[in-house]
């Protein structure tokens, strides 16, 4: 090995979960993935959490290499499912570079819409996932007796999918695995407090591991209460790999090749100015 070659070289990671179209990236996308790519950060998966920010998301990632996107209606927004907004949504996650249906759940801890709506919203979108075979990204909060109920039924035919922001503890965790599902960790794993999620992070095989930022939320520490951004997920891969008592570059190889399998992304082709585009023809 060639001493201090890699020194400026970060190992390669892929932020699973940003909300690249919220007001605080506005303009700002271009100057985000630069310094994305500076910190390692070869591609991110931007969120859909109701139809016009699927579509927003899908547009997002057609206009950046680096960018994938996904499309769904988020548990806080569970009322808006029509039979009309099942069909535009499925118009938008069948399309090039939309990767999964999400983010999809429960969420009990903020109960923004009546349970049983929660619920049907899920399920539908359960169906959706499975109609198309893309995985789902999965919010879950506080409602994991529920979700794993559900879960279960379309198990046998839901491609390999991910918990989001995962926050439950090692008991929960193994259900997760159990099920097949892969655990995306949050920037919360570098928190002082966050001892349980430090010890899935440690726990979990490298196998099912994702990283994500879940920006512009949950900055990691240093940036605690900032504007989270994908080239952050840097500090949550050093945590991680901190927990294992592993490098950082083991913590991006086995993440990065999780993402790229359960989104099936393909290797980026070369950088070549005048390519053509792979997705220009359709
Ligand atoms: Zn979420
Ligand atoms: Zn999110």
């Amino acid at each position: 090995m060639v001493k201090g070659s890699n020194m400026l070289t970060a190992p390669e990671l892929i932020d699973t979960h940003a909300h690249l179209d919220f007001p605080e990236f506005t303009d700002r996308i271009p100057a985000v993935i630069q310094r994305a790519r500076q910190a390692g950060v070869s591609r991110i998966v931007t969120i859909g959490i109701d139809i016009e920010t699927s579509r927003k998301a899908s547009l997002i990632a057609l206009e950046n290499e680096e960018v994938y996107a996904s499309a769904g209606i988020h548990p806080h927004a569970a009322g808006i499912l029509a039979p009309r907004e099942l069909e535009l949504l499925e118009e938008i996650a069948s399309r090039i570079k939309v990767v999964a249906v999400g983010e999809i759940g429960l969420d009990y801890y903020r109960d923004m819409q009546p349970r049983r709506v929660q619920v049907e919203c899920f399920r539908r979108q359960m169906e959706l996932a499975v109609k198309i075979a893309k995985p789902v990204i999965f919010h879950i909060r506080e409602a994991w007796d529920d979700f794993f109920e559900i879960a279960s039924e379309f198990a046998p035919c839901l491609p390999p999918s991910v918990m989001h922001c995962f926050s439950g503890d090692w008991g929960i965790a193994r259900r997760c695995l159990d099920s097949g599902f892969y655990l995306s960790i949050p920037g919360v794993v570098t928190f002082n407090k966050a001892l349980a999620l430090q010890e899935v992070a440690k726990k979990a095989p490298f196998e099912r591991l994702l990283v994500e930022t879940d920006s512009p939320y949950l900055a990691p520490v240093p940036f605690r209460g900032k504007t989270n951004e994908p080239a952050l997920v840097l500090h949550t891969a050093r945590k991680v790999a901190q927990c294992r008592d592993e490098s950082l570059e083991k913590v991006a190889a086995h993440t990065t090749r999780n993402a790229l399998s359960v989104f099936g992304i393909h290797p980026p082709p070369k950088k070549q100015k005048d390519a053509k585009e792979p997705f220009a023809s359709f």
